[in-house]
């Protein structure tokens, strides 16, 4: 498969972008990230003009798939006509919060940010705000954006440089599926912890389910120690449970959610929803501070919003968690006969195939992180890629079905798993 042009863009874009890109995960594929030139359906075509199947979906936001149906590209295309933006309200980021509010049962407020980072960082915040205390409980391996509070690994130290040792020690990590260890964190800080922040599905380390029990765990601690539990819905939101998120398929109750990706159709977008009585603490009707030019766009939120309306309206979640199950069937049939060392793993329509040595599903972050990751990176991905599969830029991120995606996609991917496994 020639991808010349892709490694001359690559080529180009080390002299002007710091590593060639703009969001570290997208220069993962060796040798070089392809570029993409346009989506169809539930493929991409490359610089090149190859054509994949495509589970990276935009790593989430494009519930739809690339083609975006009439009434949702009328919508953007109207919005855009009327002026991108103003820095002065619209009714559309009240319809849209209406929205979110009616269809997720533990949200009664929401504030729209710009992405996933932002919502987590406000969120943290207002808990902290909100609680008066300082340390923030972080699932050993959960992503929750680029941001200081949350990039913290071991006993609390920063994982990356630049993120000062005095913010690293409010946080602290604890294995996900691991009821001791949130108890034992609890007993010994329970006064300080001003929230519990966890995916309902860890979803950025090769896809780690709740086990039964756990979140109860963490919403009882909460409870008893005055701590809030804030559920990161930031992939699972619109997507795991469909129109009521992940919380609504557990039959769960956060205090706070911060949403990104779908909610914003394809646009930048973040969002923090919750309690009135909480979320009414963000300025200006509290005092704790949060502003954004961009936030409650226009153009974000008429993407986003009819993208919701058309899921809700349309088959869409019986048609991408169905395709969900028939890749996950097929590809456990492969699993199982010719390659025990990997396991399937996801839910909805969330899927990925991963290298566990054992082939036990992993339990928590650690398990996934044993995976091989010179394994994916050199041979597994550019096999699939070779047969025109397009899979995740890395061996931890989820992979997303569309609406977009046909079942002869399913076919061809099952196919090609075979084939390079
Ligand atoms: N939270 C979770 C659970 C995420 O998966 C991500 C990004 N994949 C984020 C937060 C950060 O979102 P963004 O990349 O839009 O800043």
């Amino acid at each position: 498969m020639n991808r010349d042009t892709s490694r001359d863009l690559y080529d180009r874009a080390l002299d002007s972008l710091p590593g060639g890109v703009n969001s570290s995960v997208r220069a993962a594929p060796v040798p070089y990230p392809t570029f993409v030139r346009s989506g169809e359906d539930g493929h991409v075509v490359d610089a090149d003009g190859n054509r994949y199947v495509d589970w990276v979906m935009g790593l989430g936001p494009l519930l739809l798939g690339h083609s975006l149906p009439d009434r949702v590209t009328s919508a953007i295309q109207s919005r855009t006509a009327d002026g991108p933006m103003f820095g002065m309200p619209t009714e559309l980021e009240v319809e849209h919060a209406e929205f979110v509010t009616r269809h997720v049962p533990s949200v009664e407020m929401v504030r729209f940010v710009n992405s996933g980072t932002e919502a987590t960082v406000s969120a943290v915040r207002l808990a902290r705000g909100y609680t008066g205390r300082e340390k923030v409980v972080v699932m050993e391996s959960g992503y929750h954006g680029a941001q200081e509070s949350t990039l913290v690994e071991g006993q609390g130290e920063p994982s990356s440089p630049g993120i000062p040792a005095s913010f690293a020690e409010h946080t602290l990590p604890v294995p996900f599926n691991d009821p001791e260890a949130a108890h034992e964190v609890f007993e010994e800080h329970g006064d300080d912890i001003a929230a519990v922040l966890v995916e309902p599905v860890l979803a950025n380390k090769g896809i780690v389910e709740p086990e039964p029990g756990y979140h109860e765990t963490l919403r009882d601690l909460a409870d008893d120690h005055g701590a809030l539990l804030v559920w990161d819905e930031v992939i699972t939101g619109f997507r795991v449970g469909g129109l009521q998120c992940a919380q609504g398929k557990y039959g769960f109750d956060p205090d706070l959610t911060t949403f990104g990706k779908i909610i914003g159709g394809g646009f930048p977008v973040g969002a923090i929803g919750g309690k009135t009585e909480i979320m009414n603490e963000f300025t200006p009707s509290g005092d704790v501070f949060q502003a954004g030019t961009f936030s409650g766009h226009p153009v974000t939120m008429a993407a986003g919003l009819e993208t919701l309306r058309y899921a809700a309206e349309e088959d869409v979640y019986d048609h991408v968690n169905g395709l969900g199950d028939q890749l996950r069937s097929g590809l456990e049939d492969v699993v199982e006969d010719q390659a025990p060392q990997y396991s399937v793993v996801g839910t909805d329509s969330l899927f990925k195939v991963v290298f566990t040595r054992d082939g036990e599903r992993p339990r928590n972050g650690g398990d996934v992180g044993d995976a091989s990751v010179e394994r994916w990176n050199r041979v597994f991905r550019p096999q699939m890629q070779d047969r025109g599969i397009m899979l995740s830029q890395n061996q931890f991120e989820s992979q997303f079905v569309a609406a977009g995606h046909t079942e002869e996609d399913v076919e061809r991917t099952i196919e090609a798993y075979a084939d390079a496994l």
